[in-house]
Formats: structure tokens, C-alpha cells, sequence
């Protein structure tokens, strides 16, 4: 049976290098890709890091239950999972990864609580999150206080997850998650 396979943490966390890397790593995994009305950073691809739509089209989509779930993660700003990509890679019989924000984890987990595993990516501190968001420069002042603040919001998440993985030492958390990874693939 397919597991799916939740990454959530705080923007900045990390989390998308330790997802990419595991995709790279185990042909038996697959991503989940989401929809977002978010505008694409220039090195993402449409359709492979996201699905880019467009607010109205997005808005149809929830008229259409076409989402699992979905939050206004920042304001203005839409993420959703699809019914149908979450369909496509079940059908292909792929472990599904999640890159997700903490509340969409939670209602995956609640909507499929046998199916999944949830790990939450921890920063080392708060600190270390705004200093790797500086570092990245894909955001202007107010987008970095809008993540620092929902941050500080998601740590408070953590008892909630089956996982914990933090991510200090790069070389450290990939090994950390690969080992979840193999647990699950030895228990398929
Ligand atoms: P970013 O804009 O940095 O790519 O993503 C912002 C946040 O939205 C991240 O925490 C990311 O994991 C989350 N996110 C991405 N896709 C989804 C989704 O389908 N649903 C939810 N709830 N959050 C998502």
C-alpha cells in the first residue's frame, strides 16, 4: 500500500532540499506536485515544483472539491493538493512525498491517518531560519517577516507529528530522513 510521506516545516526550514534529495535518491518515491497561485521563482519548473495557476482558476478548482486539502498559506497566496495527482502517483503504486505547510500535514493525516507518516523539519532555532531566508533572497522584507512570523506559529505544531528531523548540519538531516525513508520501504 502507498504511504504518503508528509515533509512539513516552516518556510526556510529546509525542507525542499531533503525532499529533493530523497526523490532523487528511491525510484519507489514520487512528489506530490501542488497547485499554487504563488508567482514561479525563476529556476522552478511549472508542472514539476508546481502547478502555477491563476487565482480565478484556482478558486474554480475548490468550487470542484479538486483539492484534498488547501490553505491560504500567506495571505493572498493559495496552496492546494490535488485529488487528481494524489490519483495519478497512487495508480503508478509510488510512495507519495509531501512538501506542505503544517496545518495542510494535519489534514492530510486526518484525512488518511492509516496511510501516513509526518515529519516535521525543524530549524535549529529561529534565528538560524531567518538568517538561511536572507540567504536564499527570494524574498522582499515584508515576505520575510510574513514567514518569520508563521514560523514562529508552526513550531508550536511539532508534538503533533509522528517525526521529528532537525536540520542543523545538512550531511546529518539527509541521513536522518533517508533513514525514514528505508524504514518505510522495508516495512512495504
Ligand atoms: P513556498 O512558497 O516557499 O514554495 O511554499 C510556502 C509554503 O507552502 C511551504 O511551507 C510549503 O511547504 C507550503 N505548501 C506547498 N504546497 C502546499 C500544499 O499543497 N498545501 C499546503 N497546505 N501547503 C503547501
Amino acid at each position: 500500500m502507498s504511504k504518503l510521506l508528509l515533509f512539513a516545516a516552516p518556510s526556510g526550514a529546509g525542507k525542499t532540499t531533503i525532499v529533493h534529495h530523497l526523490l532523487e535518491k528511491y525510484d519507489e518515491l514520487a512528489f506530490s506536485v501542488s497547485a499554487t497561485t504563488r508567482e514561479r521563482r525563476p529556476h522552478e519548473v511549472d508542472g514539476e515544483d508546481y502547478y502555477f495557476f491563476s487565482g480565478e482558476r484556482f478558486q474554480e478548482l475548490i468550487r470542484q472539491d479538486g483539492f484534498v486539502e488547501w490553505e491560504e498559506v500567506y495571505s493572498g497566496l493559495f496552496y492546494g493538493t490535488l485529488r487528481n495527482e494524489l490519483q495519478r502517483l497512487w495508480a503508478a503504486g509510488k510512495h507519495i512525498v509531501f512538501d506542505i505547510d503544517v496545518k495542510g500535514a494535519l489534514n492530510i493525516k486526518k484525512a488518511y491517518p492509516n496511510e501516513t507518516l509526518a515529519t516535521f523539519v525543524k530549524p535549529p532555532s529561529l534565528e538560524a531560519l531567518s538568517y538561511r531566508l536572507r540567504q536564499r533572497g527570494t524574498e522582499d522584507e515584508a515576505n520575510l517577516k510574513k514567514r518569520m512570523d508563521r514560523a514562529a506559529a508552526e513550531l508550536a505544531y511539532e508534538p503533533q507529528f509522528d517525526r521529528v528531523l532537525i536540520n542543523d548540519e545538512l550531511a546529518k538531516a539527509l541521513a536522518d530522513a533517508e533513514a525514514i525513508i528505508e524504514n518505510v520501504l522495508q516495512n512495504d
